[in-house]
């Protein structure tokens, strides 16, 4: 059997900041079937989930990193604890924190750009003294974006020179560039290379990528083409070499997200839809003024300019003046002054609106059960999860068509099971929430597009097979 080998900073169920958890714990589990044994590799958080889980220690070595001596330690899970083989680097002072990216007061730690230089590193030390080998590495967003520049090119790693390379744009918008005087964040490179690994004066990890993985993707087919109209670099090399990218769409891990044993619902679905929203609503809400016959609409998600949280508080305030019958509820952080708008809505609307500012797993699966719509007024999205798990649950999604919402959510009235909008605006929002209101009155209609959106495929099926495909391709003479 081939062995792939996924490298990222997240993993549900370990450690979760967002949706590329949920993919790099999921993908995994639907590549043995199809020949390929999947490893997993991330650093080692202080979070509940390592202290209640032994891991050995297989692996000690060091490098130096801006003159610097690091010390690490691979550790790892029993097998048949996961359905995966399960890694993690212990690096002590640089991951041995309880949150993943950000510090207490919700910035992004300074130290970042060591933090990811060490964990690549340690990853390709250890890897390097060939104690257990890979025949294609997976990585996972710009954390790890050096890695092929590095498998591909640095003489130290040269034990790894013929493994394949896949990395995975999980969200363009986000970057790790140094400029040049960081140079040795890298291991010793001839120095004719570093034009392929500079955009525009720095050092470039999703650049670097794109260069040297033998296949890079986004995380659906739509973001693919939007994304090479917003980042040059990916213009550039897609029009190169157009076969080495493509667009494939997320799944969900439909034994987590199922909601006849999702053991986080306070009232599984045993029943009818209706009765599981009833309860699972009430549940939910219970302290608000008003709950029966009427619809909840509600938001997930991290509170940044790409989700479109603040259009929310707005649009919000324009249907609760406009429609009686309606309560809201909104569960995510971040920006602070989106949270004040959202802390302020609940305070003027206390009967009608619930909000939770934090990060709560739990609470998500919850909020997906209880509600009637799910909103999305994302400005772009690369896959977006929510809107699938919503479905699942029998939550009809208003989805903002960009990225990988416009391929999953399509309107009602094109026979689809969903509310699209089509602009990031306060007005469009507005409008597609008075639809989605319009549409719950119409309780057969209703009904029958709730029906249709828990009947949808977003099981990894289809897209896991993308993937087996280009690693066979990559891989062809093992
Ligand atoms: P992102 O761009 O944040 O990765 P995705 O839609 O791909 O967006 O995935 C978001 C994931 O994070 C989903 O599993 C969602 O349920 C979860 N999530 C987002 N915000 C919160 C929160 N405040 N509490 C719990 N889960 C959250």
């Amino acid at each position: 059997m081939k062995r792939v080998l996924h490298i990222s900073t997240e993993c549900y169920p370990m450690a979760k900041a967002g949706g590329m958890a949920d993919v790099v714990g999921s993908l995994p589990l639907y590549q043995e079937a199809h020949g390929w044994k999947p490893s997993v590799i991330t650093p080692r958080y202080q979070l509940p989930w390592y202290e209640e889980h032994n891991l050995r220690d297989i692996f000690e070595g060091n490098f130096l990193l801006e003159g610097k001596k690091i010390g690490f330690a691979v550790y790892q899970l029993k097998e048949g604890v996961l359905p995966y083989s399960y890694f993690c680097v212990d690096i002590p002072g640089l991951f041995d924190r309880s949150n993943i990216y950000l510090d207490e007061d919700g910035f992004g730690y300074r130290d970042e750009a060591q933090r990811n230089a060490s964990f690549q590193r340690a990853v390709l030390t250890w890897l390097s003294k060939g104690a257990i080998s890979f025949d294609l590495l997976h990585c996972h967003d710009h954390q790890v974006g050096f890695i092929p520049f590095m498998v591909k090119k640095v003489d130290r790693y040269q034990h790894l020179r013929s493994t394949s390379v896949f990395y995975t744009i999980h969200n363009g918008a986000y970057n790790s560039r140094y400029t040049w005087d960081r140079r040795d964040l890298l291991p010793p490179f001839d120095a004719t290379l570093s034009q392929c690994i500079d955009w525009d004066g720095q050092m470039d990890a999703v650049a670097a990528a794109m260069r040297f993985a033998d296949h890079v993707n986004t995380v659906s087919p739509t973001y693919l083409e939007e994304l090479k109209e917003s980042l040059p670099s990916l213009r550039f090399m897609s029009e190169q070499q157009p076969e080495k990218f493509s667009g494939i769409l997320n799944g969900i891990d439909t034994d987590v997200w199922n909601p006849r044993t999702d053991a986080l619902l306070s009232y599984q679905l045993t029943n009818t839809w209706d009765r599981f929203k009833k309860l699972n609503k009430a549940a939910l809400i219970n302290d608000l003024y008003h709950l029966e016959g009427i619809p909840l609409i509600s938001f997930i998600g991290r509170f940044a300019h790409q989700k479109g949280g603040d259009l929310l508080v707005p649009a919000i305030e324009r249907i609760l003046g406009r429609f009686g019958f309606v309560n809201f509820y909104i569960l995510g952080s971040g920006d602070p002054y989106i949270e004040q708008l959202v802390q302020g809505l609940r305070d003027r609307f206390s009967e009608r609106v619930g909000c939770y500012i934090g990060y709560n797993e739990a609470l998500a699966h919850q909020v997906y059960g209880a509600s009637d719509f799910l909103v999305m007024p994302s400005r772009f999205e690369p896959c977006g999860l929510n809107q699938m798990f919503a479905m699942r649950y029998g939550t009809i999604t208003i989805a903002r068509m960009t990225g990988g919402l416009k391929d999953t959510v399509v309107d009602y009235e094109s026979e689809g099971c969903g509310i699209a909008f089509a602009y990031d605006s306060v007005e469009d929002l507005t409008h597609a929430m008075a639809r989605a209101l319009h549409l719950y009155k119409d309780k057969k209609k209703y009904k029958k597009t709730r029906l249709k959106a828990t009947k949808q495929d977003f099981s990894w099926t289809q897209s896991s097979q993308e993937y087996i495909d280009i690693y066979n391709q990559l891989t062809p003479d093992l």
